[in-house]
């Protein structure tokens, strides 16, 4: 039978396996990223980057995750372009099976916010409170305020 074209509904992404993400406390930047980086920098930022994700023990649901919506940035276990390489192949198999593989901005979007720093979309779950913003949410991603604690802890032992 004919399956019916009503709107596609997507489970609601479990965000436990971050808790166990190898990058976790890893510099922002290593992962994302900066603006006008060139291209050998590129290289060797991705090359060291998928050396920590290639140790991670929650690697399959990190790139299932990435590759569930339109991320374009980051290193998510693949690089950009091999999340978008992945991405063609399954459309491609998808428009065989007469299925849709497009990756979908409808989940759950009233319960999403977009970090300032590292430039992705994450549910509301993933920025701590803080009730001197408008929305009453940190404006960076628990992840990058992890990333940036540690940082700081870091300079702090240092000097
Ligand atoms: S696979 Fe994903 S969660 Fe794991 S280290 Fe790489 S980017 Fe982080
Ligand atoms: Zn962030």
């Amino acid at each position: 039978m004919a399956s019916s074209r009503g709107p596609i509904t997507r489970p609601r992404p479990s965000w436990g396996w971050q808790d166990d993400a190898a990058c976790r406390g890893q510099s922002l930047t290593l992962f994302f990223g900066y603006e006008g980086e060139r291209a050998e920098a590129r290289d060797a930022r991705e090359r060291m980057a998928k050396a920590i994700c290639a140790e991670c023990p929650v690697r399959r649901e990190c790139v299932e995750f990435a590759l569930s919506r339109p991320e374009k940035y980051g290193i998510w276990s693949l690089t950009e372009d091999e999340r978008a390489s992945v991405r063609r192949r399954r459309m491609r198999r998808a428009a065989m099976a007469g299925v849709s593989a497009a990756p979908s901005n409808e989940v759950v979007k009233e319960e999403e916010k977009h970090c300032s720093s590292c430039r992705t979309t994450w549910p509301v779950a993933n920025f701590a409170r803080d009730i001197s913003k408008r929305d009453g949410l940190q404006t960076w991603c628990r992840r990058c305020t992890n990333a940036a604690r540690a940082r700081k802890a870091e300079q702090a032992v240092a000097s």
